[in-house]
C-alpha cells in the first residue's frame, strides 16, 4: 500500500524493502559530487553481493576527481532496455527529484525510495529515509548497512569516506563531529584509503582549475561591511583559462575564508543558466537564503539556478542574504 502523504520510513522498513526488491537504480544529482555518488555506489555494491541487480543512471558524466570511486564506470546515462519496470530507484542526496536532471524517466512514486540529509528533503518517494542530522548521504547508507549486517568491503568503505570528506569539506566543517571521526576511523580500518581519496579529490588538480580559481579571485568584491564576498565566472574566463565547470568547484571556499565574511557567493554564468553557491558561518542560514531564490542545501552550504540576467542574480541574492539576516 502507499501512502499519498509524503511521510519519513524506518530504517526497517526501508531495510525490507531493499531485501524485498531484486533490482536497483541508483539516482545521483546533476553536477555530481563525492556524496551523491559514493553514497549510490556504496549501497549498490552491497546489494550486488547480495545477488541483486544494479544500475545507476546520472545525468552528467562522473566527475574526473571521482572516476577512481569503485564502481564509478558503470555509471551511466542509460538504463540497460532490459532492466525489471518493478526495480527499485533510489535517490540520493538530493532534496527533491528536479536534482536528477531532464533525462529521468517517468516513475511510479511506489519504487522511489529517497535516501538524503538535507533539511528541505521534500519527502517525494514512497520510502523516505531522510536523517537531517547525518553528514552526508554515505552515513545514512553505512546505517542501513549496519541493520542488514552487510559486509563491509574495503570498496564500499571507500565509497564510504569519500561521502564524508566531500561534505565535511575533509573534516573541516562543522558536521565534522566526533561520531563521523570514529565512524570515518572505522572505514579506515576495513580498508578505506583517506590518503588516496585526499590525492584523488583534492589534490589532484589541472593546470587550468589553479588558473580559473586565480581568474575568480582577482574579481572577488567586498561588500556590507566586509561581510558578503562574491565573485563570478563566466565563458570568457573559462575560455582564457583553458578550465571547464568541473574546475570552478573549490573558487566558493576560498571567498568564504575572507576574514570577517559571513557569507560568499559564486554566480557561475555559463551553460546558459546562472548557477549560484552560497557558503556561510554559520550566522546566515543559506539554506534558507537560496529558498527565496528556489534553490536549496544545507544551513552553511546551499545553491540555487536564477533565471535572468547576472545583474539581476546578484541583486536578488543581495536581497536574499539580508532578508535572513546578514
Ligand atoms: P553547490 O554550491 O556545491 O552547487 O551546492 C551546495 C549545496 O547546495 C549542495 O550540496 C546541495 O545540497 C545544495 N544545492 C545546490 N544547488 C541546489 C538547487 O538548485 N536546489 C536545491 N534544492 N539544492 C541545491
Ligand atoms: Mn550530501
Amino acid at each position: 500500500m502507499i501512502d499519498s502523504q509524503p511521510r519519513a520510513s524506518s530504517t526497517q522498513e526501508v531495510v525490507a524493502e531493499l531485501r524485498k526488491r531484486s533490482a536497483f537504480v541508483f539516482v545521483s544529482h546533476v553536477k555530481p559530487d563525492g556524496d551523491t555518488l559514493g553514497a549510490g555506489l556504496a549501497l549498490g555494491i552491497a546489494l550486488r553481493h547480495m545477488g541483486k541487480r544494479v544500475a545507476y543512471f546520472q545525468q552528467d558524466p562522473v566527475p574526473r576527481n571521482l572516476r577512481f570511486l569503485p564502481d564509478a564506470d558503470r555509471v551511466a546515462r542509460e538504463i540497460p532496455a532490459d532492466f525489471p519496470s518493478d526495480a527499485l530507484w533510489v535517490f540520493c542526496d538530493m532534496s527533491d527529484t528536479g536534482r536528477a536532471g531532464e533525462y529521468l524517466p517517468k516513475l511510479d512514486r511506489a519504487n522511489v525510495l529517497d535516501i538524503d540529509h538535507h533539511l528541505g528533503n521534500t519527502h517525494f518517494g514512497a520510502f523516505n529515509y531522510v536523517l537531517s542530522d547525518e553528514c552526508s548521504t554515505g552515513t545514512c547508507v553505512l546505517r542501513l548497512l549496519r541493520a542488514m549486517d552487510a559486509p563491509i568491503t574495503k570498496e564500499i568503505a571507500t565509497n564510504l569516506l569519500t561521502t564524508i570528506m566531500t561534505d565535511t569539506g575533509g573534516f573541516m566543517h562543522s558536521n565534522t563531529t566526533a561520531d563521523v571521526l570514529r565512524i570515518s576511523a572505522e572505514l579506515t580500518d576495513l580498508g578505506a584509503d583517506k590518503e588516496e581519496i585526499t590525492e584523488k579529490i583534492f589534490a589532484n588538480k589541472r593546470i587550468a582549475a589553479i588558473r580559473i580559481v586565480g581568474r575568480a579571485l582577482a574579481e572577488s568584491r567586498l561588500e556590507m561591511d566586509g561581510k558578503f564576498c562574491w565573485s563570478l565566472v563566466d565563458e570568457k574566463m573559462l575560455m582564457e583559462t583553458g578550465a571547464d565547470g568541473e574546475d570552478t568547484e573549490e573558487i566558493i571556499q576560498h571567498l568564504r575564508s575572507v576574514e570577517g565574511v559571513d557569507v560568499a557567493a559564486l554566480f557561475k554564468n555559463y551553460d546558459g543558466d546562472i548557477r549560484v553557491s552560497l557558503r556561510g558561518n554559520g550566522r546566515v542560514n543559506v539554506q534558507l537564503a537560496a529558498g527565496r531564490l528556489g534553490g536549496g542545501g544545507h544551513h552553511r552550504a546551499s545553491g540555487l539556478t536564477y533565471r535572468g540576467t547576472l545583474a539581476d542574480a546578484i541583486v536578488a541574492v543581495r536581497e536574499a542574504i539580508l532578508a535572513e539576516g546578514l
